[in-house]
């Protein structure tokens, strides 16, 4: 395992419906969430145990203050060589320029509808104009981006072919994810309707010429291009989990749970550790007995979850 995935924040500026309810989430007090310090001692130990690349996610990440300052320390350590950020895009366009002085390699950008309205019902909030200026300027900066599309029933499956549209003349990687039950409600339907394999059969569509393209290790999404085109797209079985054989992710929460699955409710409460006062070699101890009792996939870790704990929770808690 050599992926974290870091929420900074569990809060944020837009309402995704599959996200978040209409009103929101109960924000935890900022004392109850990682200091950035915090967050830095945790992830030195675990660079020492081998974790390399670190995405860092939220929540919006941008909401918490002095995030590129973060970055710049976290680029610091040894062993971490890949810094990788996803966000809603609402405020980071003037970060974009000090991107790569601080370490940031990849940009993953929440971005469901090229269409203004239907971007309004998705996320309740009117802030297409920035998200869109946010696109564009990390297309300008030459900055590696990718597109995170979660595919809605009724939502948005007008938009799937002029995403795929994009790749044509720009090299961004548009990946669609399956809906999951973390809205902080349950299951918008009875069950999943836009599975990875429809969402594909809905592509070829419109483009029979559609390959499968070989993917990179410990890849989740299964990746496909239109020959000729210099982009890709890809296509992220988040429900259906299907890639929990080479998932290499572990994820800390913004308040410091460790999840060793996206799907377990946290196995170990790092910020209540850490400032009991214990040592590095403690906190890398305990990292490596919870490693060694992850679950096997996804619908293991979801049977661990404790009786009163049903797949509801945010995925702005989890950081996606
Ligand atoms: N606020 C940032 C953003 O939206 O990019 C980062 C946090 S967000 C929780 C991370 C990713 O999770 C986003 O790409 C979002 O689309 C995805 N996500 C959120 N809720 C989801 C759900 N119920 N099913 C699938 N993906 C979801
Ligand atoms: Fe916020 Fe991202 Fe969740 Fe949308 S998906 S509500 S932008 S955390």
């Amino acid at each position: 395992m050599n992926y974290l995935r870091l929420a900074v924040t569990d809060r944020c500026n837009l309402r995704c419906f599959y996200c978040m309810p209409e009103e929101g989430i109960k924000y935890l007090p900022k004392k109850e969430l990682l200091t950035y310090e915090e967050m830095l001692r945790l992830c030195s130990n675990l660079a020492e145990l081998g974790v390399s690349k670190i995405r860092l996610t939220g929540g919006e990440p941008f909401v918490r203050n002095d995030l590129m300052d973060f970055i710049r320390n976290l680029n610091e350590i040894p062993g971490i060589n890949s810094i990788n950020l996803t966000t809603n895009g609402v405020l980071t366009g003037k970060y974009i320029p000090d991107f790569s002085s601080v370490g940031i390699k990849t940009v993953n950008l929440s971005l469901d509808t090229f269409d203004k309205e239907r971007f309004f019902k998705i996320t309740r909030r009117n802030e297409f104009d920035k998200v869109v200026d946010t696109f564009y300027k990390l297309l300008d900066s030459g900055i590696d981006v990718k597109i995170n599309a979660v595919v809605m029933e009724g939502q948005n499956i007008e938009d799937l072919n002029s995403l795929v549209a994009l790749t044509k003349d720009h090299k961004v990687d548009v990946r669609f994810i399956e809906e999951m039950p973390f809205n902080g409600e349950g299951m918008h339907y009875p069950k999943l309707i836009w599975n990875h394999k429809k969402i594909i059969d809905h592509i070829k569509g419109a483009y029979p010429e559609l390959q499968r393209i070989v993917d990179p290790p410990n890849s989740t999404s299964y990746g496909y291009q239109v020959p000729g085109y210099k982009g890709q797209i890809g296509v992220i079985a988040a429900f259906t989990r299907t890639f929990c054989g080479t998932c290499n992710r572990i994820r800390l929460t913004a308040q410091g749970q460790l999840k060793t699955c996206l799907y377990d409710d946290g196995v170990f409460d790092f910020r209540d550790f850490i400032r009991s006062g214990v040592s590095d070699v403690q906190i890398k101890d305990k990292f490596i007995e919870l490693f060694g009792s992850r679950a096997k996939d996804g619908f293991e870790a979801e049977k661990r979850r404790s009786a009163n704990s049903i797949v509801s929770e945010s995925m702005s808690t989890i950081g996606g």
